[in-house]
């Protein structure tokens, strides 16, 4: 069966989400899978994360700090090629058209082929949790933002005018997805994942149980024979 991720060398793939952590937890072993493959890959972040409960970093400037070096890390250890932060206050991201239009200004600055955010209309995951609202806000703006925006010139004139004119994007895929429409295996990919989140020291604890705790995880999550699957809803637009 062909892969839905089958792509032409030289794809750039830009994900896009609310928090340093988010990428890692809701797509790490895609991201290693891309990047292994060639693709380049690139994130923008929308928060700093400065309200992550982090007791060792009670001071909320430091906390962003730090977590943008962990966002940092994890991504290199990913093999992620650039990143961009948005600097939105972490908790109250909100899918309004100021930050549409700088989602907008960051996707036809990356070029991407394929944009990747988290889905919208997910509000309750796997039936102990409800999703945070800052994600649902980045997958609506992000939603928002490929179409039409990003593509239409008369969206956000004043992008043009500062070096910034529509591009094509061909794909949009969500992760954290509602309704799945696509499971990539990427069980090879899983150490690597574990590598990459415990860069994000500030939010995980002892590294040790955070790891059991993953494994644990990967059972709620994982395919036949106990693949570790990361599930997403894709979008592909008509050329
Ligand atoms: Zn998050």
């Amino acid at each position: 069966m062909e892969q839905a991720d089958n792509w032409a060398a030289g794809t750039t793939i830009l994900v896009v989400l609310a928090h340093p952590d988010d990428p890692e937890f809701f797509l790490g072993g895609t991201i290693a899978r891309w990047t292994s493959a060639g693709f380049t890959v690139k994130y923008g972040l929308l928060t700093k994360g400065e309200r992550g409960i982090s007791p060792e970093f009670p001071d909320s400037q430091e906390l962003a700090r730090v977590r943008e070096v962990e966002q940092t890390e994890a991504a290199r250890v990913l093999g992620v090629h650039e990143l961009y932060f948005l600097d939105y206050p972490d908790g109250y991201l909100v899918p309004d058209l100021d930050i549409r239009r700088e989602v907008t200004r960051l996707i036809r600055k990356a070029k991407p082929d394929i944009v990747v955010s988290c889905d919208p209309q997910n509000y309750f995951v796997h039936e102990t949790y409800l999703n945070h609202p800052d994600h649902r806000a980045a997958g609506q703006l992000v939603v928002d933002a490929v179409f039409p925006a990003v593509s239409n010139p008369s969206f956000f004139p004043e992008l043009t005018e500062e070096g910034y004119p529509a591009v094509k994007v061909s794909e949009l895929w969500l992760s954290l997805p509602a309704q799945a429409n696509v499971v990539l295996d990427v069980s090879e990919y899983w150490q690597q994942r574990a590598q990459a989140l415990l860069q994000h020291k500030s939010q995980i604890g002892d590294p040790e149980r955070f790891l059991a705790h993953l494994e644990e995880r990967r059972l709620d999550n994982s395919g036949p024979d106990d693949r570790y699957v990361e599930r997403f809803r894709r979008i592909i637009f008509r050329k």
